[in-house]
């Protein structure tokens, strides 16, 4: 069988499938290397997510979210000390309410419920904020309410690395890169697939390659009813003012998490702040003949047309398109983005202390439902004859375990060749996360 695409979904599925069956796997990567893209430690949050720290997120969308990052703390419980500590770094985390409407959002959020979930998240007042991270109280004014729901339990994590080390445990498993799939044909038993460098068949395929998955699924008919908003995330960074993740609490109707500040698990020097959410017309940050692959990807039509107009019609994520898109002004997008984000996390950053990071920067296949006329949050996958499609926007990357896991249990299935379940099983014991 053939995966396309080696980001932490497409690595995590060969991983498993060269340790936990028989399948002949070959993986295509389009790059020099695995991991160039959306989990690249540049261009995400860095953020192993449980559930917790997302004002948006549904009870059941947190449970769901704990169980599969409890998958990747187990794998990672297991890799050397050393090697576990270029990937994982144990970091608390907080979601910050700033104002009385925030601060009452919160207390109504983290309800009984939520706390038995996450038994080590607890509130604390302005006084423990501070003591905590001093940087958060410094310049701001002392009538503003401020509370915030506080972890010790979080994790930086750099899916990169997570990523070479599936690809290193991949046992028997082949990498082809620099072979970017140009085209896929259903033959009378699979598949057969054109590349930059050569061409291959296989009995089945998964296709986890972000938004060119959704390409690819449409040119053999799969996924008509769906199309992609691709968001860009930049960052921006200053010198180390925080030792925590800082999450906002996200307002509205939006179904993106706001802008954090992170210490950057690349530099101990640096906290990082964003991402931002920008709708953005190319598939690769800085690609513009991405834009091709994009149109192929969205399925232009009626149906399209009334389902951005629909999404437009939300008040609060449109004017949050048009500020990120602000934010994009050379001279004066820095400065709103320090005073919109930056300032509400750390009041006392100036312009001059927050650098754009140019070298940054991910787009999230946001998937939309034509026939909801809706944004489908989190991620997507299309299943159709011996054939996967993969879409997986933020936060995809802590969930790749399970996907991979949902996915190999399809191709088991399909190919009808054994997945050592029992083994599975028995090597992911969940540990209990607090
Ligand atoms: C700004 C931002 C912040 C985020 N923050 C977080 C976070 O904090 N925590 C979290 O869990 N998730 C986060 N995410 C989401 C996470 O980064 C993604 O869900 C995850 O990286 C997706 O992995 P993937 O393997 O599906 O895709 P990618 O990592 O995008 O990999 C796709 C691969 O497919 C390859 N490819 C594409 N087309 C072809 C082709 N034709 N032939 C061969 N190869 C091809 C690409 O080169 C690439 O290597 C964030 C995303 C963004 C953009």
């Amino acid at each position: 069988m053939i995966i396309v695409g080696g980001g932490v979904v497409g690595t995590a599925l060969l991983y498993l499938l060269s340790n936990y069956s028989k399948a002949r796997v070959l993986l295509l990567e389009k790059y020099e290397t695995n991991a160039k893209l959306n989990s690249n430690s540049k261009n995400n949050g860095q953020t192993l997510h449980f559930g917790d720290i997302e004002t948006t997120y549904t009870l059941e969308k947190a449970k769901r979210t704990k169980a599969a990052s409890e998958m990747l703390l187990v794998y990672t419980s297991k890799l050397p000390t050393a090697q576990r500590n270029t990937i994982l770094s144990k970091t608390p985390q907080m979601v910050l309410a700033v104002g009385s409407e925030e601060v009452e959002f919160l207390r109504k959020k983290y309800d009984p419920k939520y706390r038995a979930l996450f038994p080590g998240m607890r509130m604390i007042n302005k006084k423990e904020i501070g003591r905590l991270e001093p940087n958060l109280l410094k310049g701001r004014d002392r009538a503003e309410a401020l509370i915030a729901a506080y972890s010790a339990a979080g994790y930086g994590i750099d899916f990169g690395r997570l990523s070479d080390s599936f690809v290193k445990k991949a046992q028997g498993a082949k990498v082809s890169f620099n072979d970017g799939v140009i085209s896929v044909k259903q033959t009378t038993d699979g598949y057969s697939l054109k590349t930059t460098k050569s061409s291959y068949c296989a009995r089945f395929v998964v296709f986890s390659a972000g938004a060119q998955s959704l390409k690819f699924a449409k040119q053999l008919g799969y996924g008509l009813s769906l199309s992609v908003i691709p968001i860009l995330g930049s960052f921006y960074y200053s010198r180390a003012v925080v030792k925590s993740k800082i999450y906002t609490v996200q307002g509205g109707s939006i179904p993106f998490l706001g802008a954090h500040a992170d210490p950057d698990i690349n530099s101990k020097d640096r906290t990082r702040f964003g991402p931002t959410i920008t709708p953005y017309p190319f598939l690769e940050k800085s690609k513009p003949l991405t834009i091709i692959d994009h149109l192929n990807a969205v399925g232009m039509d009626l149906d399209y047309m009334r389902s951005i107009t629909n999404i437009m019609r939300n008040k609060d994520l449109s004017s949050a398109f048009l500020r990120n898109l602000g934010y994009r002004i050379p001279l004066l997008g820095k400065p709103s983005f320090v005073k919109d984000q930056v300032q509400k996390i750390v009041p006392s950053l100036r312009n001059e202390d927050v650098k754009y990071d140019i070298s940054s920067g991910g787009i999230r296949p946001q998937i939309i439902d034509k026939s909801k006329r809706s944004i489908n949050v989190g991620e997507s996958t299309l299943s159709g004859e011996s054939i996967i499609f993969n879409i997986t926007p933020s936060p995809g990357a802590s969930s790749c375990l399970r996907i991979a896991l949902d996915n190999a249990n399809e191709i088991a299935r399909s190919l009808d060749i054994k997945l050592d379940s029992t083994r599975i099983q028995e090597d992911f014991k969940a540990a209990a996360h607090a």
